[in-house]
């Protein structure tokens, strides 16, 4: 009846003849003569050797094997599974290995044994480290970490023999590293015993009690599990559906994480059963379901169905929980046979089907290269940590576009990460969204079902605090690209300017020199490609300007020569210099803007559009009043000659608030007002004035002057005003 639970027990006895014949069964047009030398090879170089139980070491990598066999991998996987520990422990060269049984099953043992090495330490800097390089070597051939699972899946199986420290570690790092890993990978069969044996040895007590307590009933808890069979089979039967039909108690592990969770103690935990029906179509588990809920009640809220939207790692199923024959909760699960097979073994799935075809299995994780992309962008490596552990939290929000189409994204997820979903361009470009109808900040939280739709302005460009709001790592890394190309070309335009200007001293231009082709010394000297790069170096300060000057021939550069060219500027010139150079260091200035860094300049707010903190802004300087600051949607800027722009942004450090004006339009009900108000005040947000007026169609009309410290907070306060029965619409008036 259990038998659809792969069993993953140590087999003592197991032998290279069962393991063959396993093999045939499973791979029948394989090199059974191949595994057998493999085998063979494997046993002569840890000859003598034991394990602490005092069995010959030979018993691990056949386990180590017969497991892979379990989860149908390929012969290059379960002949790599027998050799994996000999290149590390026996000296055995990857080159040895490479010609006796292929290049294939060498790189997999070598990336097994690259692994092995790793020292998962207790600090989370170097952790991070190790867990880049698991990931590395995962992405090279996600056979090596398949074959890894099924390394630490025998160890954790034997690890009664070892130290009591030495369990501890070793299940805690099975926790942190294994689990997540074989969950994302969606190999469940694994993960879940997985996560029973480190409960076991992290937290015995608990494990034990709930052994005691699944146990003590055993009995009747068999007979009661036979009796629901029994009965959904007679329910199948009447509506002739064909299926198979098994039920266990859950795993421990997530008994005691939904102990955890509720913060509530076994004896009130209900659902400690589950049920599961494989069949044989999509539309019958759909019916099964149905057939299900008419003959328990159902409990409501708790039906998943991960058939239409599938979790990220391709798992598929239906998940209800139901009220059984005796009141007690049950959890049900419906899923075709090939679903279920999916669900057991997870990627390792897709060497049955597609064996030859390797990269097309890889291909299908697209964590796994957006994993690497992020890889390449980032210095620090427990930043990195980070993102991947989120990444590999499979339980995500299911969000849906204003067209239907559907969108899962990890748990934290906000609006912004949705948008860079959809397209980076979208996300670049998001200045807003509507959850649900309703204004939300950027950094809500997105929950499962919620439509979002994104708004987005042409001018809008992404921020550094975004880096804060987002949370997939496909959002940050196109953050992240999108502010170091920003900052290469504000360095290529400012190293430009710089030359030029410098170059005007000496009676020459950027444009005659490299007529005279002398920029080639430069480039050659530095290892510049283009010219480009030249300005890039001077305008971020690697390559003073003096070292350019010095060796051009056509500039005759002495020490005394000054270098100061700022008199020489125009007005607006030695604004943008100055900018420039202080880079965007000042924040702690009274303004509410920093004008490019500098402190000491006037900044008013614009009447007609009054900008708050997150408006995308510009400023413009005013004969001789300093800078007035516009929206970016402003109407008067167009009128304004562009060169009198300069770059301004807001000021974090600057908590002031700012008068805004909102429009709320409500149907008139009494005391509509003072509800409002109330509502405001409660979000901490001033109310500076009020206006209010009835409409003659029974409508209530309002404007608040409140003042807010910026957009988001704009935003949140509208968002709660329009949850409002009585509310039609909120606008920034
Ligand atoms: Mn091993």
């Amino acid at each position: 009846m259990f038998a659809e639970r792969i069993d993953f027990s140590h087999e003592a006895s197991l032998t290279i003849d069962e393991l063959v014949k396993r093999v045939e069964v499973h791979l029948p047009e394989s090199d059974l003569g191949a595994l057998r030398r493999c085998y063979e090879f494997a046993e002569r170089m840890h000859a003598g050797i034991k394990r602490s139980s005092g069995e010959p070491y030979i018993i691990h990598p056949l386990n180590v094997a017969g497991t892979l066999v379990k989860l149908k991998m390929d012969l290059d996987s379960i002949m790599a599974g027998l050799l994996h520990d000999t290149v590390e422990d026996c000296e055995v060269s990857p080159e040895e290995i490479a010609k006796m049984f292929g290049q294939n099953v060498a790189q997999i043992v070598v990336g097994c044994t690259k692994i092995s090495k790793i020292k998962f330490k207790t600090k989370e800097e170097s952790q991070a480290e190790n867990f880049r390089k698991m990931v590395v070597a995962m992405a090279q051939d996600l056979r090596v970490i398949i074959v890894k699972l099924a390394d630490r899946m025998h160890n954790m199986r034997t690890l009664q023999y070892m130290t009591k420290e030495k369990q501890q570690a070793k299940a805690q790092e099975t926790l942190d590293i294994y689990v997540p890993l074989a969950s994302r990978l969606g190999i469940n069969s694994v993960k879940g015993d997985l996560e029973d044996l480190c409960l076991r040895y992290i937290h015995p007590d608990i494990y034990y009690r709930l052994a005691e307590k699944i146990a003590m009933k055993k009995r009747e808890r068999e007979s009661y599990i036979e009796e629901t069979i029994t009965l959904i089979e007679e329910k199948m039967l009447e509506y002739s559906v064909q299926g198979e039909v098994t039920g266990r108690p859950k795993h421990f592990y997530s008994i005691y994480k939904k102990m955890q969770q509720r913060g509530v103690d076994f004896e009130q935990i209900q659902d400690l059963l589950a049920f599961r029906v494989l069949i044989n179509n999509i539309t019958e588990c759909y019916k099964v379901l149905g057939i299900i809920h008419s003959a328990f009640t159902p409990v409501p809220g708790r039906f998943k169905d991960y058939i239409a939207i599938p979790k990220v790692n391709n798992y598929q199923s239906l998940h209800t929980t139901v009220i059984g024959p005796k009141a007690e909760r049950i959890e049900i699960q419906i899923r075709t046979f090939e679903m279920h097979e999916v669900a057991e073994r997870g990627v390792a799935a897709h060497w049955k089907y597609k064996e030859r075809n390797k990269s097309d299995a890889v291909n299908k994780l697209k964590w796994v290269e957006e994993l690497m992309e992020f890889n390449q962008n980032v210095e620090n490596s427990s930043e990195f940590m980070d993102v991947v552990k989120n990444d590999l939290d499979v339980g995500g929000v299911f969000i849906f576009t204003p067209q239907g189409d559907v969108k899962e994204l990890r748990y934290g997820a906000t609006p912004l990460d949705f948008a860079y979903a959809v397209h980076t361009e979208v996300g670049n470009k998001t200045v807003g969204a509507k959850v649900n109808g309703k204004m939300v900040p950027l950094k809500y939280r997105l929950k499962s079902g919620d439509t979002v739709e994104i708004l987005t302005s042409k001018t809008q460009t992404p921020s550094k605090d975004w880096l804060k709001i987002c949370k997939t790592s496909r959002a940050i890394t196109k953050i992240r690209q999108h502010l170091m190309k920003v900052e290469r070309d504000e360095h290529r335009v400012l190293g430009e300017d710089i030359l030029e200007k410098a170059l005007k001293k000496f009676d020459t231009s950027i444009k005659s020199i490299e007529k005279k082709q002398e920029f080639k010394i430069i480039l050659e000297k530095y290892h510049y490609k283009t010219l480009e790069e030249l300005f890039v170096n001077i305008g971020s300060n690697h390559l003073p300007i003096k070292e350019v000057l010095v060796a051009l021939p056509s500039v005759n550069f002495t020490e005394t020569d000054e270098l100061d060219f700022k008199e020489d500027d125009k007005e607006l010139e030695s604004f943008y210099k100055k900018t420039q150079k202080t880079a965007r260091k000042s924040t702690s200035n009274d303004n509410a803007v920093i004008v490019d860094g500098l402190d000491d300049v006037m900044v008013k707010m614009g009447r007609c559009c009054n900008p708050i903190p997150g408006d995308p802004i510009t400023g413009i300087i005013t004969r001789g009043r300093g800078i007035t600051v516009h929206t970016l949607g402003c109407p008067r800027i167009v009128e304004i000659e562009k060169s009198r722009n300069v770059y301004v942004e807001w000021n974090k450090h600057y908590t002031f608030s700012h008068p805004v004006n909102i429009k709320v339009t409500t149907h008139d009900k009494p005391g509509i007002l003072s509800k409002i108000s109330k509502s405001i005040n409660n979000a901490g947000i001033n109310i500076r004035s009020a206006i209010a007026r009835s409409m003659p169609d029974q409508k209530g009309n309002f404007i608040f002057e409140i003042e807010v410290k910026d957009y988001s907070e704009l935003l949140k306060t509208i968002s709660s005003i329009e949850q409002m029965e009585e509310v039609i619409s909120v606008n920034r008036a």
